[in-house]
Order: structure tokens, then C-alpha cells, then sequence
């Protein structure tokens, strides 16, 4: 044991090493002292547990793997070979060349975010978005914070503080990450008044739930699950109807922001800010990152006077948005409002690829890698809260894993382990590589992985 501690290499003996020098080179002496030390306690702990003393180099290369893992930009590229669209732990929405452009600009420089250029006066950050907005949606009048959830917070905070908030029992939900609807009542100052039952509500139930003391009434879509079967629930036309005689203002949470029709692409219909707001909605809420395919946002459009309202609560400063959102926002936008966005969005090129074209780059990838990889008819999903359990037919690279001693999960290290890192789906014992949500750039990397990783697996 003794012996095992008094060869480790002392700090100064390891910062003349010349590898460790580089490093001092490029980042500062104190950054790399601290890594030295760090690294030495992690090697004294390993010999106190039994450990033989490493030798120098090793402990050089645990220096050099430290340094790269800590100081790496973050968060690092990925390819998304799963197939899911809005995958959330990879960031749900890539963002058109347009947005990341406006972005940088955004970033780089000064820029005329609340500033007049005509009058030379201070401006509003709102103003321009939102015209943008309500071009792309029919409404009367928008703003936007910094993400959805904030914005169904800040829309029930500034209408029903102290009143009762009428919402279907089907549609108290959770949305993911902790988002449910009776605890964000809760928060913005409203009470929960559920009517009708799980599977049926009728306009008939939220009418005979108004009272005095009604603050809204709230419709929620249910964006990730289907309830399926003996149902109902009201149409927003219904629910406008009912809030228009009796004089209660009706919000709509819409989930995803989808402004291009679903069924165009074989898909189920999700609901559009557009027809809430044909419809005659008071406030309406989205999301900017789902199937919208912009920044993380959160869009409030409606009746000019209840956004009005919105917009001058003190919430509304806590939760905005920053300029380089949104830029990429306005520049995502725009992409609609030009009818543009099924060629220049991603998320909606990778919706509207044809089965066929996904085919070709299959079979395509499929040679490139050798080894036995194949193809295989399956199924993309679009993912993040959007569309449940509706899919995509597309194609897909099979890539063997019969010979890998770890299966298909090695397979899948393997990938993980390529620069960038390959994402990939593992369906009954199978790692599938889904062409649909491979950017094109990204293209000749996962060519390489592909090939490096059934490489390793046919001779091993
Ligand atoms: C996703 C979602 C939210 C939360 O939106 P974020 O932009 O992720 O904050 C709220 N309501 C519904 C119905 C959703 O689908």
C-alpha cells in the first residue's frame, strides 16, 4: 500500500511532462494545476481501494481525457438516426439556416431590438415578432415569452388570479417534465373547477359550471396521448359559443403551434392556432420548438384586448424571452408567412420526405456499410409531445449485431461512441439507423460510423 502511494508523481513532476505542457499551453497553469491535483486525488482513492499505482503516461492520459470531457463546448453535435422528429433530450427542433443566421446576427452585434430607427426612439422587443405572428396565425394580436409553459402561466395569471378556471376532467394533464395543468392553476393564482369526466365533456357541462366567480374557461389538447373509444369533448367553436353568451373569455393551450395542415402528410389532425383564432378564442398558446420547428418559445395570440391584459402583467417581464430566441423566431416565422416552410424548415422536411426518397438512402447506406447491414420497412415518429402514436413510414438501415458479443446494445455503444456521436433506435434485439432525421450535412460522419462499427463487429 505504501509503496503504491509514494509512486505517485508529485504535482511539479507532472506538469514538466510534455503532454501536460501543451495543455498549460493552451489553457491557464492555475485551470491545469487544479486538473493535476483533481486527478491525483481520483488516483490516491484507486490505490487506497487495492489498485496498483498507475504509471505516468496513464496518469497523463486520465489528465488529457479529464481536460477534453470538462472544457468541451457543450452541448456537442449529434445524429439523430432515431427517427423521432422532436426528439426532447436531443433538443427538439434543428432550427433553418435562416434562423441560425438571424441568431448569430442576433448575437454578434448591436441591433435594433427595442430601438426606433425611424423616430430614433426606444421601441418595443414585442412589436415586431408579433406582427409576425399574427400574419402567420390570423390574429388580432400576439407576444411571445420565453416557452410555452410560461405562457399558459402568465395568460391564466393575468385573466383568473382568484377566479375559477373551467377545464374538461379529461384535460387536467401532465404534459412531460413535471408541467400539470391543476398545479400551474395553482401557481398563477386560479382554481381548478373540472367538469364532465374523463372521457366525455359537453359544452353543456363547462356552461352549467359558470358562475360569479368564473375567471376562463380553458381548453387543453391532450398532446401526448389519445383517449380512444367512447368519447367527447366540445369543439373550441362550441366552447367560444358558450364563453360568448355568458361573457367568460376561453383560452386554448395548443401544444405544438402546428400551422401547417398534418393531413397533407398522412398524418392525424392537430389542431391549428389558426382555426382557434377563426374561431374566436380569447387567448391562445404555443409552443415555439414543437411542430412550429423555431426556437424554445412561447406564443400568446388573441383578442387585442386580452392580450393587452397579458402584456401588462408583472409575470410578463420575469418570463421573457431573449433576443437571439428571438430572431430565430422571426426568421422561423417568416419561413411561413413567404409559404415557404415545408422546403426551409427542417422538422417539415423531414415530415414531408417521401418514403421512396428515405428507400434510396437506405439501400445507399446500407452498401456503404457492407457487413451484412440491411433494410427494413419501419416507422419515424414525430416525438415531443406532438401527435401520439402517429408515425411516418419510412426505411431503415438493420445493422447486424448477431456477432457483437454485447448485441444490440453494443452496436449502439459503438455508434455513441463515433464523432459526432450516432444516435440510433433498438427495436427487438436490432439497431436501426432512420434516414428521415439525419440532417444532410451530417451525412458523410454517419457513413463513416456506419461503416467503422459493422467493420468492428464482422471481424470480431
Ligand atoms: C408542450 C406543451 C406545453 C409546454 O410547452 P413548452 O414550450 O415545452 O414549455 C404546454 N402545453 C401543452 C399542451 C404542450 O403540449
Amino acid at each position: 500500500m505504501t509503496t503504491g502511494f509514494r509512486s505517485i508523481p508529485p504535482v511539479n513532476e507532472l506538469l514538466a511532462d510534455d503532454r501536460v505542457a501543451q495543455l498549460v499551453l493552451r489553457h491557464s497553469r492555475d485551470a491545469v494545476v487544479d486538473l493535476v491535483r483533481r486527478r491525483l486525488d481520483v488516483v490516491r482513492t484507486t490505490i487506497a481501494g487495492g489498485a496498483p499505482a498507475p504509471d505516468i503516461d496513464s496518469i497523463v492520459d486520465g489528465i488529457e481525457r479529464e481536460c477534453e470531457e470538462r472544457w468541451r463546448p457543450w452541448p456537442s453535435r449529434v445524429i439523430n438516426a432515431t427517427g423521432v422528429i422532436l426528439h426532447t433530450n436531443l433538443g427538439r427542433a434543428p432550427l433553418s439556416d435562416d434562423a441560425v443566421r438571424a441568431m448569430e446576427r442576433a448575437a454578434v452585434s448591436y441591433g435594433d431590438l427595442e430601438y426606433d430607427l425611424a423616430s430614433g426612439k426606444r421601441g418595443s422587443r414585442q412589436e415586431h415578432v408579433s406582427r409576425l405572428v399574427c400574419e402567420a396565425t390570423g390574429a388580432e394580436a400576439a407576444m411571445v415569452v420565453n416557452n410555452n409553459a410560461s405562457a399558459v402561466m402568465l395568460g391564466l395569471a393575468a385573466l383568473a388570479t382568484d377566479r375559477g378556471v373551467i377545464i374538461s376532467r379529461g384535460e387536467a394533464v401532465e404534459i412531460g417534465g413535471g408541467f400539470r395543468i391543476p398545479d400551474v392553476l395553482k401557481q398563477s393564482g386560479a382554481d381548478l373547477v373540472e367538469v364532465g369526466t374523463t372521457n366525455r365533456t359537453y359544452a353543456g357541462d363547462y356552461e352549467a359550471a359558470i358562475t360569479d366567480r368564473t375567471g376562463a374557461i380553458l381548453a387543453v389538447h391532450a398532446s401526448n396521448f389519445k383517449v380512444v373509444g367512447f368519447t367527447h369533448s366540445p369543439t373550441i367553436e362550441e366552447l367560444v359559443d358558450v364563453g360568448r353568451r355568458r361573457n367568460v373569455p376561453v383560452l386554448h393551450d395548443l401544444g405544438s403551434g402546428c400551422l401547417l395542415p398534418t393531413a397533407r402528410y398522412g398524418l392525424a389532425p392537430e389542431p391549428m392556432p389558426q382555426d382557434s383564432m377563426r374561431a374566436g378564442i380569447d387567448l391562445g398558446f404555443f409552443s415555439g420548438d414543437k411542430l412550429l420547428g423555431g426556437p424554445q418559445a412561447g406564443v400568446i395570440i388573441g383578442s387585442r384586448e386580452s392580450v393587452a391584459i397579458v402584456s401588462r402583467h408583472p409575470l410578463a417581464r420575469a418570463m421573457r424571452i431573449d433576443k437571439i430566441n428571438m430572431a430565430a423566431l422571426a426568421a422561423t416565422l417568416l419561413h411561413y408567412i413567404r409559404g415557404e416552410a415545408e422546403t426551409t424548415v427542417p422538422i417539415w422536411k423531414m415530415i414531408s420526405m417521401s418514403s421512396d426518397a428515405i428507400k434510396q438512402k437506405a439501400s445507399l447506406w446500407a452498401d456503404a456499410a457492407g457487413g451484412g447491414a440491411t433494410i427494413l420497412e419501419s416507422a419515424s415518429a414525430i416525438g415531443g409531445g406532438s401527435l401520439p402514436g402517429e408515425t411516418l413510414p419510412t426505411w431503415v438501415v438493420s445493422l447486424p449485431t448477431e456477432q457483437a458479443k454485447t448485441g444490440a446494445e453494443g452496436v449502439a455503444r459503438g455508434l455513441r461512441e463515433s464523432t459526432p456521436p450516432v444516435i440510433a433506435r433498438i427495436e427487438e434485439d436490432r439497431v436501426l439507423v432512420d434516414p428521415r432525421t439525419v440532417l444532410s450535412d451530417d451525412e458523410p460522419a454517419l457513413l463513416e460510423a456506419l461503416k467503422r462499427v459493422v467493420g468492428a463487429e464482422g471481424s470480431g
